[in-house]
């Protein structure tokens, strides 16, 4: 098995625990004191495209051996002439074709068009307690900076507050809490996006949304995830809320209504309860039955009055990733976001998110692949969104090149709620009166945190670009949370921004698979994307021949 370098002296970076393909920890916590690349990030923004103390240094790359296929074995083009896509308004001069003026602005949909300020969109963020807890800060982020966010599943299911009366929700507290918070700074970028799964369909969350919302919502259909290929699951530790959850008809695990479980749970022998999910289709015995079911789907939630429906699928295997692809295509849907294997989420069974499901490197290639027959029959192609193990600016190039012209979007699960918690933790410790309602973690900063200042607009470096953005006067309303989901989404952005300079893309849609190569045959054979040195090797060799 390939180990990823825990710490990066170049970036002055350390992961608390064991890194994996995307740069996080295999474990993040919420009360991590640092420093991996993303938790700094989300406090010195653009900073950390570069090697710490400039001036005193020179710095050199230790990623040039590539062993295996995953996406750290694409490597990105540059080119030394020429200039593509440059924005309405510029012209091909070297002084218009900078990366600032890279235009990374992204849409999706099929009749009605969303737009991204990134191409990034969140992962599911549902019942799990921790998207809860720091949800302000992920959805203020999220409307502050523009791209759009997925309210996950069971939310509804979870919530003590929530009334169903009949098989229909008639109060919400905290999905509404959901969706108003993104809306509070909603300017037309991005979306919210709320997913429904078994549970939340039989108890009418699309109904209760359109009322509620009407087409300010999109709606999203949930058939897997990249991180288990069984239903979302939380972990509670209360009986009452386990029984409660058991009422609510979710499978609870092990069943807290048995007299045997409740006496094991008093002895403290049985510690927590799972909250399980049901399997979707399962009395459906082939892919024309699931189209005609995901097709009637489809049609009732058109006639509830939604403009915008996506579907999310999981690392299956490929009858699965063929039928998201073409069932998608053929209703006509808004977006469709693959997830494969390597991402992680709040809970799945470890050896389950260890070894199922195609990783996403795998099931990008043959997202494409598919895309492309489709597309060649003259269908038009669902747009798409990447994810799976993403983190970094240049996993968004990857996987918006490896799946081009049909991506339009990378998705980042684990990564985006990194800023949340760490400004969070920050402003708990700042301001102790609020640290209960913020879910902080610490009672003071953290040295990793107070060599930068004591401050809010000392510590993150997109304090005032949020300042200019909402006005002194509002600032004392947005979550810290949020300044550093500004502050990381920065890093993220100019860092795209140059690796499609370099590419001499100056527009995100004029991305193409032709801006990669593969490091190793491997990668090549399963990507599809040329070796390196195959790449213009006949333009090269006419340019000697000549
Ligand atoms: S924030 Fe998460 S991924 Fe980063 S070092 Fe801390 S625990 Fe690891």
């Amino acid at each position: 098995m390939i180990q990823w370098p825990k710490a990066n002296d170049a970036l002055g970076t350390v992961n608390r625990g064991n890194p994996c393909e995307s740069g996080l920890c295999t474990l993040c916590r919420s009360d991590c004191k640092g420093k991996c690349e993303t938790w700094m990030s989300s406090l010195r923004g653009r900073k950390m495209l570069y090697p710490r103390d400039f001036g005193a240094i020179t710095a050199g790359s230790g990623n040039t051996t590539h062993v295996g296929v995953n996406y750290n074995n694409l490597r990105i083009q540059g080119y030394n002439y020429g200039s593509i896509g440059v924005p309405q308004g510029l012209s091909h001069s070297e002084d218009d074709c900078i990366f600032p003026n890279v235009n990374l602005e992204t849409e999706f949909g099929n009749e009605v068009k969303t737009k991204a300020r990134i191409p990034l969109l969140s992962g599911a963020l549902g019942s799990t307690f921790i998207a809860a807890k720091y949800w302000e800060s992920f959805a203020v982020g999220a409307a502050l900076v523009g791209f759009p966010i997925v309210v996950g599943e069971n939310v509804v299911g979870v919530d003590r507050e929530s009334v169903i009366e009949n098989g229909r929700i008639s109060k919400s507290p905290e999905l509404e809490r959901r969706v108003d918070t993104f809306l509070r700074y909603y300017d037309g970028w991005g979306a919210i996006i709320v997913q429904m799964n078994v549970e939340d369909t039989r108890n009418g969350v699309a109904e209760y949304m359109i009322e509620k919302y009407g087409d300010k919502v999109i709606i999203e259909l949930k058939w897997g995830q990249g991180a288990k290929d069984i239903g979302g699951e939380i972990q509670v530790t209360s009986l009452e809320y386990a029984q409660f959850l058991k009422n609510r008809g979710y499978i609870v695990d092990p069943d807290p209504t048995l007299p045997e479980v409740q006496e094991a749970f008093r002895h403290g022998a049985i510690k927590s309860f799972a909250r399980h999910s049901r399997l979707g289709y399962t009395g459906l015995a082939s892919a024309d039955a699931v189209r005609a079911d995901f097709m009637k789907a489809v049609e009732y939630l058109r006639g509830l009055g939604y403009k915008r429906i996506t579907l999310k699928t999981g690392s299956y295997g490929m009858e699965a990733l063929a039928m998201a692809l073409k069932f998608a295509t053929d209703a006509k849907l808004d977006l469709l976001t693959i997830d494969g294997s390597g991402g992680g989420t709040g809970m799945s069974p470890w050896n389950m998110m260890e070894s199922w499901g195609v990783p996403s490197i795998h099931l990008h290639s043959k997202t494409y692949e598919y895309a492309g027959i489709l597309a060649n029959k003259g269908q038009k192609v669902v747009d798409l969104c990447l994810g799976g193990g993403l983190a970094r600016e240049d996993h968004m190039f990857k996987a918006l090149a490896l799946g081009a012209p049909f991506t339009k979007l990378a998705l980042m699960g684990r990564a985006v709620m990194i800023p949340g918690f760490l400004g969070s933790n920050i402003q708990g410790a700042i301001n102790p009166d609020q640290r209960e309602a913020l879910n902080g973690n610490w009672e003071k900063l953290p040295p990793n945190v107070a060599e930068f200042g004591r401050t809010a607009d000392e510590i993150f470096a997109g304090y005032y670009d949020v300042q200019k953005k909402v006005g002194a006067d509002e600032m004392k309303n947005v979550p810290y949370g949020a300044i550093a989901m500004y502050t990381f989404a920065d890093k993220l952005a100019a860092g795209l921004q140059q690796l499609l300079a370099g590419a001499r893309k100056f527009t995100l849609a004029d991305l193409t698979r032709d801006d990669l190569f593969a490091a190793n045959r491997d990668t090549e054979q399963v990507t599809g994307i040329p070796f390196i040195t195959d790449v213009l090797d006949d333009a090269a060799k006419r340019i000697l021949n000549a």
